[in-house]
């Protein structure tokens, strides 16, 4: 960072139906300059999360981080290393990761925005790979002070903050980070063209997102409704489900073809790369219907790279069916 300050965070409050205030927030304080409004909520990070629809999303993932945050703290006495990160990209059951992290291992002096990363603490690896700035964010704060307290941060502390943010409604300035990323999370969002308009707004000329999401997959989509209809209600009974979600998992993934349009509508270029077919639904299967003291058995990662090896030889055929769907655009 050198004597550069962070990535500022743009106020978010409205004044009225028409006038945003748009002043700069102190990430220490939470305190706007302009309006002077206190953003700090009470897990210590700035909250900027006011739009009136995201409230009950947001309700549903503070409870669920909050509940993890009192399960695990007394781990905070042994916090994790963040090398222990690098680590976590290496499941041969998510093939999705080596795409994604191909896409992320350029990010020297980037500023990067964490969208929706919940307590997923893979993420915590780039922080190896000498970024300008990693900011961490959720819905939820309290997904952010679970990640903050069951690793060592202190010695990145230059370069990494955390708040909670509203991704359809970006408090960021106008071209003022390089890369955008959300895992596992553009389709909790009920508007994606109002979302990537704002990526667009907020990455500076030469910046791209990465993220991951579940493609269209005819085959797949026709046994969710069918045979597998009765498991999946069991499973999402049995390990809840955000109201998001649930939307997104019953209308059968994002379709290559209407986000290419999109992204190219705002002037972005758009990138898409899908993986993992057996290797997905065999490793959902395993997670959502068995036991968790039998995942060790059947997750090998011996299982998952004969089904990736697996995957990779019916992809002439299976490649409309494959699920995991890397994606994102560059802005020229
Ligand atoms: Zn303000």
């Amino acid at each position: 960072m050198g004597t550069q300050s962070f990535v500022e965070l743009r106020c978010p409050n409205r004044h009225g139906m028409i006038e945003n205030c748009h002043g700069t927030i102190e990430w220490s304080s939470g305190i706007c300059r302009k309006c002077g409004t206190q953003h700090l909520d009470e897990n210590g990070y700035p909250n900027l999360v006011n739009r009136a629809e995201a409230k009950a999303e947001k309700a549903f993932y503070d409870h669920h981080y909050q509940n993890t945050f009192e399960r695990g703290s007394h781990t905070s006495f042994h916090k994790k290393q963040v090398e222990q990160a690098l680590a976590l990209w290496n499941d041969p059951w998510k093939q999705h990761d080596q795409v994604i992290w191909r896409n992320m291992c350029d990010i020297a002096n980037k500023r990067i925005l964490l969208l929706g990363n919940g307590e997923s603490d893979k993420e915590l690896a780039f922080l190896k790979l000498n970024p300008a700035a990693l900011i961490y964010s959720d819905l939820s704060s309290a997904a952010v002070k679970v990640i903050f307290e069951r690793y060592e941060i202190l010695p990145y502390g230059e370069i990494v903050r955390g708040a909670a943010i509203d991704a359809v409604s970006l408090p960021f300035h106008d071209g003022s980070l390089d890369i955008v990323y959300g895992y596992a999370m553009v389709h909790h969002l009920p508007n994606v063209r109002l979302f990537l308009t704002e990526v667009y707004r907020v990455l500076a000329p030469g910046g791209k997102c990465v993220f991951l999401d579940d493609a269209f997959a005819p085959v797949w989509q026709y046994a969710k409704l069918t045979i597998l209809r009765s498991l999946m209600r069991y499973s999402h009974r049995k390990t809840g489900i955000s109201p998001e979600d649930l939307r997104f998992s019953m209308s059968g993934g994002f379709r290559q073809s209407e986000l290419a349009n999109t992204i190219e509508s705002l002037g972005g270029e758009p990138w898409f790369e899908r993986s993992s077919f057996l290797a997905y639904i065999v490793g959902r299967g395993i997670e959502k219907l068995l036991p968790a003291h039998l995942h060790r058995v059947f997750l090998a990662p011996g299982i998952g790279r004969c089904l990736n090896a697996l995957d990779h030889f019916l992809a002439p055929l299976l490649r409309a069916n494959f699920i995991r769907l890397a994606w994102g655009f560059a802005k020229p």
